[in-house]
């Protein structure tokens, strides 16, 4: 049997004759770029996050570049102002950062959660300090009261990265409108995904809204009249219309994407392999299905062996790369584990039974 890691072939297929009706409709439109299918996305997300804004962008690195960008041009931040990061988040998340001469603070996260670690938050707080930035790795809220309370305490902004986990909740609120703004991705692979590149801020702060809106149409909320040097960075409305298709289904996948999860947590019973532990099935929306093992790549070798497709999120962290040269030396060791013994299963809402069932035998066979 082959389990591909994923595939976005059926997972479009799934939708395939609604997804063709909104790319035609677009097509024969004759109107491709800020029109009536960015409103309606940009609507119907804003509804679904629970915020009262959405702008659509190019792709979920640049909704996190404008959110920095916008709080430096509202003069709520400045460049060497430092912001709280977890250590081991997707590289996108610090580009964002440092792109805006922004300072990243890195911060270890737990390893029963792999979120960032609420404890050891308060302790990096400077009076330099200016935003906790949160992010829902692997499809899991990493928010928590404690941290709402430190932003409160030390008036931080609390940004989220919410760029691997469309559709979870916390406390009945979905990720995205817990904190001051998010940045979330639509890239193909991601829980909610566009055939293309795609991203979107969410927020209910009015004049953020606007800036963003500018920024990401080159500086400009008037045509020809430019408030700041902004870049293209536009969603476009094919992409939009099948979001809007996408969004209404994505709930239910969500509840797929659970189901295969639970099997994974029931059937998988090798003692080499440490399972997430899931206290609140609300707060996973399982993006990715991560396992820890001391033999990671021979694991990895033995399910390729047997057709079974992994990958690794992420083999190398942040800190060790050779575009964050000065952090090289910097000892992470928390992240470091997780980065050396971390592998992702199949996930998806198209996975068969069969397919998970014959993955589980696989790995129990490890
Ligand atoms: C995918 C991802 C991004 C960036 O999204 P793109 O659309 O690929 O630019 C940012 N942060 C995290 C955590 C991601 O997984």
């Amino acid at each position: 049997m082959q389990v591909p890691f994923l595939s976005l072939k059926d997972v479009t297929n799934k939708y395939k004759d609604e997804i063709h009706e909104a790319a035609l409709r677009v097509i024969d439109s004759g109107w491709y770029l800020q029109g009536k299918e960015n409103e309606r996305f940009e609507s119907d997300y804003a509804n679904y996050i629970g915020t009262k804004y959405c702008v659509g962008c190019a792709n979920g690195l640049d909704a996190l570049v404008w959110i920095f960008r916008a709080y430096i041009e509202l003069g709520i931040m400045k460049p060497g102002d430092e912001v709280i990061v977890p250590a081991n988040t997707y590289i996108a998340t610090i580009l964002a950062i440092t792109e805006n001469g922004l300072v990243p603070i890195l911060v270890e996260p737990n390893i029963n959660t792999f979120q960032i670690d609420d404890n050891l938050i308060e302790e990096k707080i400077t009076s330099k300090t200016k935003a906790i930035t949160i992010v829902h790795l692997y499809g899991q809220c990493a928010y928590t009261d404690k941290i709402g309370d430190l932003c409160k305490k030390y008036n931080l902004k609390l940004i989220e990265d919410n760029a691997q986990a469309h559709g979870c909740i916390f406390n009945g609120k979905k990720t995205g409108s817990l904190g001051d703004a998010a940045g979330h991705s639509f890239y193909p692979g991601k829980n909610l995904g566009a055939l293309g590149d795609a991203g979107a801020v969410t927020t209910n702060d009015e004049a953020l809204e606007k800036a963003i809106r500018s920024l990401a149409n080159y500086g400009s909320a008037k045509k020809y009249v430019f408030q700041y040097t902004g870049r293209n960075s536009r969603l476009d409305e094919i992409q939009a219309a099948i979001l809007d298709i996408k969004l209404k289904h994505l709930d239910e996948d969500v509840l797929l994407r659970k189901e295969v999860a639970k099997q994974y947590i029931d059937g998988i019973k090798n003692p080499k392999i440490i399972l997430p532990k899931i206290t609140n099935w609300d707060q996973h929306v399982f993006h990715i299905f991560t396992v820890l093992c001391e033999q990671r790549d021979e694991l990895q070798k033995h399910l390729e062996s047997k057709g079974v497709g992994t990958n690794i999120h992420y083999p190398i962290p942040p800190h060790k790369q050779d575009c964050y040269r000065m952090w090289n030396r910097i000892s992470l060791p928390v992240t470091e584990k997780i980065h050396a013994q971390e592998l992702s299963l199949p996930m998806s809402p198209c996975l068969t039974n069969e397919q998970v069932q014959y993955v589980i035998k696989c790995i129990n066979q490890f």
